[in-house]
C-alpha cells in the first residue's frame, strides 16, 4: 500500500492550488488523486472571469489576496503565468440595487479594492457598446478581467513537483476510508493511499464522497452554459468584462474577435450533478443572440463557435465550505465555490496548507465552515442567492 503526508482528491483549481501550498510548506509527500487529468472538470469549463467587488470582508479579503499572487506570480509560484488579461470589469445595477452595489464598493475600497461606482454616462466612456436601459450605475474595477485557469493549474503543478507534489492522475478515488471518526486514506482505482489528511477538493463530484462517511453537505447543483462567439471582421471589439445584473447577460472579450457570453437560464438546481456535457441546441442560442440584441447588438449576429456547459455547486449562502469535515478528523473540505470561486482559490490554497499543518492563516476562514448552515451562521450577499455573491 502507498503511503502519503496528505491525499488531495482533485487536480481541479482548488486541489491543485491546496497541494501546491502543501507540498511549499514542506508538508512531506503530497499525493494530487484525479480521476481524469489536470483542469478536466469545471475549471476547463469556467468563464475565468477576476473581480473583487463582493458582500463581505472575508471574501473581499480572500479576493485581494488572490489578486495579489496573479501579479507577482513568478515570484510566488516561480513556473508559468496565470495569464491573466486586465480588462476592467464592469457590475451594471438597476435602481433597485444601487445601494448594495454603492455598499460593496464602499466596502471593497475601505479594503484596499480600486473600485468607483460609476453613472450610465461613465459606464458609456467605459465601455461604449453597452445598451444602458435599465441600467442605473455600475461598479466599476479597472483591475477585473480574466486568467487562464488551465495555465495556473499547469503551473501550480510543475511548481509543486519536486517539492513533493506526486500526481497521480486518470485514477478515480473509489472510498474514502476511515475508522470510526478518523480518516485513513482513500481507495482509488489503482490501490489504496494511506494518508493521516484527506483533502476533498473534487468539486461538484466531492459531496457525494464524504456521504458515505456521514458528511451531508447542503450543496445543489445547477448547469450554466456559455457562448464562445467570434466578432465578424468589420464588427467593433468589446473591451470590459460586463455583468448585466439588469438583465442576466454575463460577457467578456476573450483574445482577439473572440468573446464569451453566459445567460442565466431557468434551471432548477438537483440534488446530483447533471452530466457536464450537453449538446448545442437552438433554443439557447436564441436566448443568447436576444440578450446580445438588447444589451450588447454589436455582437447580436457574431459568429456561434460553440457552447460551453458547466456546472455550479451552491450552498444555501453561495459561498464555499472550508475547513475540517464535522465528525471526521483528518478530513479537510474545500467544496461548494458557487460559480464564483476561482479567483479565491490562490488565497485559499494559502489558508487550507496553514490549518492543514497547524498553523495561523494569513485570513481567518473560520466563518467558512461547514457547520454555519446549521447554526444559521450565513455569509452575507448584498444582491441576495446567486454567484454575483
Ligand atoms: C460555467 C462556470 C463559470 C464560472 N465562472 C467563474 C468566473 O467567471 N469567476 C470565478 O471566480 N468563478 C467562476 N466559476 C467557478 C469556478 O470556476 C469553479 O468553482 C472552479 O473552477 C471549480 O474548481 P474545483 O477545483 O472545485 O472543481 P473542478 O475543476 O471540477 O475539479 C474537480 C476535479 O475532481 C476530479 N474528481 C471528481 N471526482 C473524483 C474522484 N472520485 N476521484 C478522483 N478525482 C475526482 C475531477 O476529475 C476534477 O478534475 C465558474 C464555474 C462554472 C461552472
Amino acid at each position: 500500500m502507498e503511503t502519503a503526508d496528505a491525499v488531495v482528491i482533485g487536480a481541479g483549481i482548488f486541489g491543485t492550488s491546496i497541494a501546491f501550498q502543501l507540498a511549499k510548506r514542506g508538508a512531506g509527500r503530497v499525493v494530487l488523486v484525479d480521476r481524469s487529468g489536470p483542469a478536466s472538470g469545471n475549471s476547463g469549463r469556467t468563464f475565468g472571469q477576476v473581480r473583487r467587488h463582493y458582500s463581505n470582508e472575508l471574501t473581499i479579503r480572500l479576493a485581494n489576496r488572490g489578486f495579489e499572487v496573479l501579479r507577482d506570480w513568478s515570484e510566488e509560484v516561480g513556473v508559468g503565468d496565470p495569464g491573466y488579461v486586465r480588462l476592467g470589469y464592469l457590475l451594471m445595477v438597476p435602481s433597485g440595487s444601487v445601494e448594495a452595489c454603492m455598499g460593496n464598493v464602499e466596502l471593497g475600497r475601505s479594503l484596499g479594492v480600486d473600485t468607483t461606482f460609476v453613472t450610465p454616462e461613465e459606464i458609456a466612456g467605459i465601455e461604449p457598446l453597452v445598451v444602458l436601459d435599465g441600467v442605473a450605475g455600475a461598479s466599476y474595477e479597472p483591475d477585473g478581467g480574466f486568467v487562464d485557469v488551465t495555465k495556473m493549474i499547469l503551473s501550480w503543478l510543475a511548481a509543486g513537483i519536486g517539492r513533493g507534489l506526486s500526481p497521480m492522475l486518470g485514477s478515480a478515488v473509489t472510498a474514502i476510508d476511515a475508522d470510526g471518526d478518523r480518516v485513513l486514506g482513500v481507495r482509488t482505482e489503482h490501490g489504496a493511499i494511506r494518508s493521516p489528511i484527506v483533502v476533498d477538493a473534487a468539486g461538484v463530484w466531492g459531496p457525494a464522497l464524504v456521504e458515505p462517511l456521514g458528511v451531508r453537505l447542503p450543496i445543489s447543483f445547477i448547469r450554466l452554459r456559455m457562448a464562445r462567439l467570434r466578432q465578424l471582421a468589420s464588427g467593433p471589439l468589446l473591451r470590459t468584462a460586463v455583468t448585466n445584473a439588469a438583465g442576466g447577460l454575463v460577457m467578456r472579450p476573450d483574445r482577439g474577435p473572440l468573446a464569451l457570453a453566459a445567460v442565466y437560464e431557468d434551471e432548477v438546481p438537483s440534488a446530483q450533478p447533471p452530466d457536464l456535457d450537453r449538446a448545442d441546441d437552438p433554443a439557447f442560442e436564441g436566448l443568447v443572440r436576444r440578450a446580445l440584441a438588447q444589451r450588447v447588438p454589436a455582437y447580436a449576429d457574431a459568429a456561434w463557435e460553440g457552447t460551453v456547459s458547466g456546472i455550479y455547486d451552491a450552498t444555501p449562502d453561495w459561498h464555499p465550505i472550508i475547513g475540517w469535515a464535522p465528525g471526521m478528523e483528518g478530513l479537510y473540505l474545500a467544496l461548494g465555490w458557487s460559480g464564483h470561486g476561482l479567483k479565491l482559490a490562490p488565497a485559499v490554497g494559502e489558508v487550507v496548507a496553514d490549518e492543514i499543518l497547524g498553523r495561523e492563516p494569513l485570513i481567518d476562514v473560520s466563518a467558512l465552515r461547514a457547520e454555519r448552515f446549521e447554526e444559521g451562521r450565513l455569509m452575507r450577499l448584498a444582491y441576495g442567492p446567486g454567484a454575483r455573491a
